[in-house]
């Protein structure tokens, strides 16, 4: 199939050429001609698969067929779980309605709300946003919400996870009632199943492959080693393979922290993204990645959502998920679009419960390597991760999902103090 097959318009087939893509990918092919057809629509589709022109492409090609009964007022409510999600969505908005004369606004919390307040009173015609944020302009009566004639719930999986159904069900209750609803989730659960039944009436699904599962594409490695010596080990792998451009995932904010600092330390370029860190930080630590000052991006599996990294060659589990199913968004980081990608898990004793648990969702056993220099210690008992050294984790159903394990007491805790400290003293410290 080809773009000129789906029936858009002049203005979107060229931005859409500029953006050098030839043929739409599976979720543009099955989502585009529903969308237009005024469907609402339940998507199963992860990032990088394509997913956001899937929408955006037909949204603003809907709203370039009908000429509103009320001018500047928002026409179109994109929801995103994430700031950096609705950045990126924001900036594919622009992108593929660059030749389109329509307004678009993105707000979310973390910066001041007035400049979005003053940008609002303009007028937008499709407005992208956070749900707290959103709500809160709401609140503050900075905006309109009545015309709203297309909603889209994009990760609505990862607004679940981060607590937001409140606020989302909140939402909705502002919006018309007559409205297409399109609402996008990797992941099919009991919770996605009950929100969709509230949200969208008659839908088409869309299905798509998950990406990367089980993808000759992505190389698998799993390497075990002491939770003491993971920080030593990923710098000298760094090192002596020369990787320029790395993500590398853990569990927790303060190790991401920890971590990035560490390898500074050894002289690696790195930066952490998480929820902690300030939106300037974030995009300038994205911004610097992607020019390749920055050459190691440690991040936690929140911040990791929707940030529009293409290919990287080198995905690295520093810590597993507790979610098996982060697991596979992981490492579809790496792989993508025909390049070969790695995918290394650096897995301690307390992790081998994850492992399992990946193993058996990903329906594969990972062969388990031992590097010179770096094998486990067989007098380390596994200790619970929770309560030990992985930093608090297992919370994956409020906000604060990934949050710093500051309240942790544990003194080695932390990648960098547990490297610190030579390898027999880390054995003696973990008697409790
Ligand atoms: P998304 O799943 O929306 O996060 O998109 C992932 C990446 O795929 C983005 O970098 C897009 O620019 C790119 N992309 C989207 N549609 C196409 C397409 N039809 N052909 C090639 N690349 C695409």
């Amino acid at each position: 199939m080809l773009f000129s097959d789906l029936k858009l318009s002049q203005p979107l087939q060229k931005a859409v050429e500029l953006q050098g893509y030839t043929a739409p990918t599976p979720v543009q092919a099955q989502a585009i001609p529903a969308i237009l057809e005024g469907r609402d629509m339940l998507a199963g589709a992860q990032t990088g698969t394509g997913k956001t022109a899937a929408f955006t492409l037909p949204m603003l090609e809907i709203l370039s067929r009908t000429r509103p009964k009320t001018p500047h007022k928002v026409r179109v409510l994109i929801l995103t779980p994430t700031r950096e999600l609705a950045a990126q969505v924001a900036e594919s908005v622009k992108t593929y309605g660059q030749f389109m004369p329509f307004k678009s606004a993105v707000v979310f919390g973390g910066v001041g709300i007035h400049p979005q307040i003053a940008m609002l009173k303009k007028g937008v015609d499709i407005l992208i946003a956070t749900p707290g944020r959103l709500l809160d302009l709401v609140g503050q009566e900075a905006l309109d919400l009545r015309h709203v004639e297309m909603f889209v719930l994009d990760e609505a999986d990862r607004m679940l996870d981060m607590g937001f159904i409140k606020d989302i069900r909140r939402v909705i209750t502002i919006l018309p009632a007559k409205r297409q609803n399109l609402l996008f989730s990797a992941t099919y659960s009991d919770e996605i199943k009950t929100l969709c039944e509230s949200i969208l009436r008659n839908p088409v699904t869309v299905e798509v492959a998950r990406r990367n599962t089980s993808s000759e594409l992505v190389e698998q490695r799993v390497i075990m080693v002491d939770c003491a010596r993971k920080s030593a080990l990923l710098g000298e792998l760094i090192q002596k393979h020369k990787w320029e451009q790395v993500l590398v995932f853990t569990r927790t904010k303060h190790h991401a922290n920890k971590l990035s600092e560490y390898l500074e330390k050894i002289g690696i370029k790195a930066a952490a993204i998480h929820g902690n860190k300030s939106q300037s930080a974030r995009t300038k630590a994205l911004a610097d990645f992607k020019a390749g000052s920055v050459k190691i991006l440690v991040a936690t599996d929140i911040a990791a959502r929707g940030l529009d990294i293409d290919a990287l060659p080198h995905v690295v589990n520093f810590e597993l998920p507790n979610i098996a199913e982060d697991y596979v968004h992981r490492i579809g980081r790496t792989g993508r679009a025909g390049n070969k990608g790695e995918a290394i898990s650096l897995v301690c004793i307390d992790e081998h419960d994850y492992l399992a648990g990946i193993e058996r969702l990903i329906h594969r056993k990972l062969n388990r390597e031992i590097l010179a220099g770096y094998e486990p210690d067989p007098t380390i008992k596994a200790e619970p991760i929770q309560q030990g050294r992985g930093g608090k984790g297992g919370n994956r159903s409020s906000r604060d999902r990934g949050q710093s394990n500051a309240g942790n007491k544990s003194h080695a805790s932390t990648p960098q103090q547990r490297d610190n400290r030579p390898r027999n003293s880390v054995q003696k410290s973990r008697g409790r």
